[in-house]
């Protein structure tokens, strides 16, 4: 049998194995090199606050020497056969599933999250770059007569040209396929921008892509610690024609004034605040299952977790009892710990945050169920916790937690829920138990909201798009849509052939 000693002896050695082959310059135009200036910062694992390893910080001038390798690659890509493209993305698949091991420890130790969620990401991550093999070669467009018949109209759709892609930490890997997939299957070259937090996981996938026979320069790996200064360059130069940014409202808002300069076409995956309503007729154990893997998964730190729990009075009790049953049973600790369910936070900033919101909270009326003590431990852990009763004044039904909290409120009918739904910038994701298919279909047509979780409490998948309206985004990703983010489309008019 395997102690936890000695899988901690194995998971230290793969630890150093995998840093000590990890490629940790810029990855431009097919090779790694240091940045101008020669620095380097600093990467840390959140469970230890240790330095796991250091990286090379881009400057403004990388990143222009990074898209003259995208612009110089462009023409070709976009010539390569979509067949082509399609079966360099196919063995990229391959190749990340191949080494998921790896991808998942690289992005436990930088970012927190348990291993198994790790590993699910890293299949998760992979799906997309499947997902788009098989969209490389499905790009068609149309060929009709004019309405007066006097004319035909024929449509293309041609690649856009090279983009500025931008990550956030939450999902280091997935959210960089998630737009390396379709960028690349569209005949896009890209610079890709990792989170500072999070640039490993990035740098071993340029790795894998270049091993997978993606050619020099259509992708390009550009880690720094000036995110403004070094794609400020990026946005304001006339060979990029695409921003696809994955992050913060705030940032998001910044990005898109900085876009408009140039009229860039641009994809923004910004922030959420997903209300998760339960209905009286719902399946509370179904709702407290959903309500886990909601508010859980990643510790929370995700765009799509829920934000607001609303309650209808009648299974308030209930499900409050069934929940707090759950979230005594989540196991908190370094995520490379065998049965720990909950990581800590990326960062203290980030835990300070949720440890704030939940104080403002109680001072706006909140009771705690369970949890709520920042604990003493190394490393920047927050527990499970359950509040019930939080004032419309409080924080944490306007901002986004990022954190393992769930916060009940109640409510008496269909219209107050909606109404208590729809209140808020954001409009990502929501979440709907019951057990009327008619008001789950109701509730899709009312809620403000991109992406609708029926009796589900995750429902990302490559398959289906993903993004969201008011505050939260423009654009989709996944899908047939998210292919259509990278390409432009093209009508030449013709004379009628008959005449
Ligand atoms: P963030 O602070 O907005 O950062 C996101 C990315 O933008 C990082 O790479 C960051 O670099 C960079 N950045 C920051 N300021 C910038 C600037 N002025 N110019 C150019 N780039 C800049 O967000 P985060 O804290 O990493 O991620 C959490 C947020 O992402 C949450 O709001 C979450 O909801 C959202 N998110 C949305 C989705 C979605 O699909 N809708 C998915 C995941 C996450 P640094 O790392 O150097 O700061």
């Amino acid at each position: 049998m395997t102690t936890t000693t000695q899988r901690g002896e194995d998971v230290r050695d793969r630890q150093e194995a995998l840093l000590g082959a990890l490629h940790t310059g810029l990855f431009i135009d097919g090779e790694w090199r240091e940045a101008a200036g020669g620095r380097r910062f600093e990467v840390e694992d959140p469970a230890t606050g240790e330095v796991l390893t250091t990286v090379a910080d881009a400057t403004p001038e990388d990143a222009l020497t990074a898209l003259d390798a995208a612009d110089r690659a462009q023409a070709a890509w976009a010539r390569t056969a979509p067949r082509e493209r399609g079966e360099i993305l196919r063995r990229a698949f391959e190749a990340v599933t191949a080494r998921a091991d790896d991808f998942a420890l690289l992005m436990t130790l930088e970012m927190g999250k348990p291993l198994t969620e790790a590993r699910g990401e890293a299949t998760y991550g992979a799906e997309f770059l499947r997902w788009f093999s098989e969209e490389a070669v499905r790009v068609s467009g149309r060929y009709n007569p004019a309405t007066d018949g006097r004319s035909r109209v024929l449509v293309t759709k041609r690649p856009v040209g090279p983009c500025v892609l931008i990550t956030p930490w939450n999902f280091p890997l997935a959210m960089a396929t998630r737009k390396i997939g379709p960028a690349l299957a569209a005949g896009c070259t890209v610079v890709l921008k990792p989170a500072r937090l999070t640039p490993l996981t990035a740098l071993l996938l340029a790795d894998v892509l270049a091993e997978a026979g993606v050619p020099a320069g259509v992708v390009n790996v550009i880690p720094t610690t000036e995110a403004g200064a070094t794609t400020g360059p990026l946005l304001r130069d006339p060979r990029t024609r695409k921003l696809s940014f994955t992050g913060s409202t705030e940032v998001g808002r910044s990005l898109l004034a900085d876009a408009a300069g140039q009229v860039l076409r641009t994809s923004m995956e910004l922030g959420g605040n997903a209300p998760f309503l339960v209905f009286e007729d719902a399946d509370v154990d179904a709702a407290v299952a959903g309500a886990m893997a909601a508010k859980f998964r990643n510790g929370g730190e995700a765009c799509t977790a829920a934000n607001r729990f609303l309650v209808h009075e009648d299974v308030a009790e209930e499900f409050t009892a069934k929940l707090l049953e759950k979230v005594r049973g989540v196991k908190a600790g370094p995520g490379v710990e065998d049965g720990v369910t909950l990581g800590p936070l990326v960062e203290r900033k980030q835990r300070d945050k949720v440890a704030e919101l939940v104080d403002d909270a109680v001072a706006h009326g909140a009771r705690v169920l369970h949890g709520g003590e920042v604990p003493q431990a190394p490393g920047w852990f927050y527990p499970a916790t359950v509040l019930t009763g939080a004032d419309a004044g409080a924080r944490l039904h306007r901002e986004e937690i990022f954190g393992p909290v769930v916060s009940i409120t109640t409510f008496r009918d269909e219209d107050e829920a909606v109404r208590l739904a729809n209140d808020t910038e954001y409009g990502l994701i929501s979440f709907v138990f019951t057990r009327s298919l008619d008001r789950g279909l109701r509730m899709a047509e009312v809620l403000e909201t991109g992406m609708l979780g029926l009796n589900s409490g995750v429902i990302s998948n490559p398959a289906a798009p993903f993004g969201g309206v008011k505050q939260s985004g423009v654009g989709r990703e996944g899908a047939h849509e998210g292919i259509e983010e990278y390409l432009e489309t093209v009508y030449v008019g013709i004379a009628d052939p008959m005449a």
